[in-house]
């Protein structure tokens, strides 16, 4: 099979699981990755334009995760890095969001761990923001959703509904969720799609998993006719966690595995890991179109500790800021030559 073909045949056509397995192989220098990374920025282009979607990411009401034991990357099985340690009430919620809209924001995530409530705060946090705001809201709490409450986010006009499987090999699963089930997490991923609601869904590398494994979940969410936005995370390793010593996923992975998944999903919003946003360039260049602003809505206690990314810092209640680093965002996209776009649709 010959690298450069399946690349020209990709500009015309989706590329088949053969193909996409090759390329996985084959891209290993910088010239074939360049290659790759052209053609797949070539394929968004064409198929969205030169836009790049910018949404805000708010905390919700969320009271934390309960899954246990915790899965084995994750902050939460650290006693040193545990997330939700001051849950955002309501009002809160709702502050945040109104200084997101009028920052010209207009769309958003809300988001946090599994609270064992199937989505109940997600119907809430989801009521307010529509009854302040125009903001199309995009929910993510894994598995921990059922369909009643899938059928009143619909009925809210949610934009869409996450659901993400990390990765499609059982075996691995288990062993980095231990707390949680893929069959549950597939069940959860089928009732979004079967009620007409956008899924959006994650692939994680890095945590052990082959290409033939990555190939096959790319094509696996093909099956989800509503499926919206596809996001590639890479594991990186956090500090007390059991899997705290592992070597964490490099940019080149997570943008090689980018691009391939553009040449599959080729009008699918596509987007990167949470905390490597300093990658997001190279993200573009390997046909990524959409950006989830993390960091914008936080507790109090982490404005002081060290950030990336730093903005205008505004009060909400005792407890939250809201920090403006779009201006960042805007400027790393428009350097890439593509049209920062904060209209969702
Ligand atoms: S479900 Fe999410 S928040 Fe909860 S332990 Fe797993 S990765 Fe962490």
């Amino acid at each position: 099979m010959q690298f450069y073909k399946i690349l020209e045949n990709a500009t015309e056509r989706e590329i088949e699981k053969d193909e996409a397995l090759f390329l996985f192989h084959y891209a290993n220098d910088w010239e074939k990755l360049w290659q790759l990374f052209k053609t797949a920025s070539t394929v968004r282009d064409q198929q969205l334009g030169k836009l790049f979607k910018l949404k805000a990411f708010a905390l919700s009401t969320n009271k934390g995760c309960k899954t246990s034991p915790p899965c084995r990357y994750c902050g939460q099985a650290s006693s040193n890095f545990k997330f939700f340690k001051t849950i955002a009430s309501l009002e809160e919620v709702a502050e945040s969001v109104k200084i997101a809209e009028n920052i010209g924001f207009k769309g958003v995530q809300l988001g946090g761990g599994c609270s064992g409530n199937k989505g109940a705060e997600a119907v809430d946090d989801t009521r307010i923001v529509k009854e302040l705001t125009s903001l199309n809201v995009f929910v993510n709490y894994g598995a921990d959703m059922s369909e009643e409450n899938i059928l009143k986010l619909k009925e809210l006009g949610i934009g869409s509904i996450g659901c993400s499987f990390e990765t499609i090999n059982e075996e691995i699963f288990k062993k980095i969720k231990p707390g949680e089930s893929l069959k549950e997490r597939k069940r959860v991923a089928e009732l979004i799609d079967k009620h007409g609601v956008g899924l959006a869904s994650g692939i994680m590398i890095g945590v052990g998993e082959t290409y033939e494994d990555r190939v096959e979940h790319i094509f696996y969410l093909k099956r989800f006719q509503n499926l919206s936005l596809i996001y590639i995370s890479g594991f990186f390793p956090i500090p007390g966690t059991p899997m705290g010593n592992q070597l964490p996923a490099t940019s080149v992975d997570i943008a090689k595995t980018m691009a391939i998944t553009r040449l599959v999903h080729r009008d699918i919003d596509l987007d990167g890991s949470f905390g490597r946003d300093e990658q997001l360039q190279l993200w573009i260049m390997a046909g990524a179109n959409h950006r989830i602003i993390h960091g914008m809505f936080e507790p109090v206690s982490k404005v002081e500790q060290f950030r990336r990314f730093r903005g205008e810092v505004r009060k909400i209640g005792e407890n939250f800021v809201f920090i403006n680093i779009l201006p960042i965002y805007v400027n790393m996209v428009k350097e890439m030559g593509l049209r920062p776009d904060l209209n969702e649709n």
